[in-house]
């Protein structure tokens, strides 16, 4: 008996990364679960990857999450292929990092529409079915980098505006049985810092090592310790948990 049996959960940006990570361990716990991402073919794939038993379905979606159109089609194609709709992960992201001087209108623009506009078009979309049912749980992915961090105008501000997002969520949506929580991640190993490693001239395993020798706990994260706390906080168990940002990050931010 797991604790997401007969649960439909949805998780954007999930062909790789946290994404995955959260997929999989909701899959584990047995869920049916709707991989969304970019590219279909990739989405597909991740989920033909998920584990599953009796009474579990998943399916692969192609979407752009800062779409209106390609997000309202996305959660009526979960309902439809998977039965209902219970849980949404606002994971999708990108970054688009420069100092402030160097930032161009296209980086602000990309990064706030992906993390700010998308959580709130799929948010929007799957409310509609939670108020009906009075149940649903939403998680936002924001970051340490809310809290600044050079060269990420863009991100830092997106990811506090996912926290104020959340924080509004929860008051707006508590009478109608469900919960929106926030997880802010400090530095997972995933194609996200390893892109920023190859930007910043360095292998992938020098920026872990470097991070890792920072942090309080001597290692960098990984994405299954962002699924274990997100298949907490979308569970019945934290119920009365409702419009908190819970930093995952080995106490980072403490530093
Ligand atoms: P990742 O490995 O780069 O994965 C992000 C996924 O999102 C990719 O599959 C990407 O597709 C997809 N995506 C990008 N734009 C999209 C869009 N418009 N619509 C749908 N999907 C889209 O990143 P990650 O490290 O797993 O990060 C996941 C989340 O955690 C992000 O919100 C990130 O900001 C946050 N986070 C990460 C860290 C970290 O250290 N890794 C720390 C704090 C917070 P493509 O590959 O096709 O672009």
């Amino acid at each position: 008996m797991g604790r997401y049996d007969g649960r439909v959960v949805v998780v954007t940006g999930a062909a790789q990364g946290i994404g995955f990570g959260c997929a999989t361990r909701f899959a584990e716990e047995g869920a049916s679960v709707a991989v969304v991402d970019l590219d279909e073919s990739a989405a597909a794939a991740a989920a033909a990857k998920l584990p599953g038993g009796d009474g579990q379905k998943h399916t692969g979606i192609g979407a752009d999450v800062s779409d209106t159109e390609a997000v309202e089609a996305a959660v009526a194609r979960v309902v439809e292929e998977l039965g209902g709709i219970h849980v949404v992960v606002n994971n999708a992201g990108i970054t688009r990092d420069n100092l402030l001087f160097k930032m161009t209108d296209e980086d602000w623009d990309l990064v706030m529409n992906v993390h700010l506009r998308g959580a709130f078009l799929m948010t929007r979309a799957a409310q509609k079915h939670f108020v009906e049912q009075k149940y649903g749980k939403i998680l936002n992915l924001s970051s340490v980098s809310a809290l600044g961090n050079r060269g990420q105008a863009n991100y830092s501000a997106a990811k506090m505006g996912i926290q104020g997002f959340t924080r509004t969520l929860g008051i707006e949506l508590g009478p109608f049985g469900i919960n929106a929580n926030a997880i802010a991640p400090g530095f997972i190993a995933t194609e996200m810092t390893d892109a920023t490693a190859r930007r910043l001239k360095m292998e992938p395993e020098q920026l872990r090592q470097m991070n890792a020798e920072h942090n309080p706990v001597r290692r960098v994260g990984f994405p299954e310790d962002i699924a274990a706390a997100a298949a907490f906080l979308c569970s019945d168990e934290a119920s009365y948990i409702t419009g908190q940002t819970l930093y995952v990050d080995g106490g980072a931010k403490l530093g």
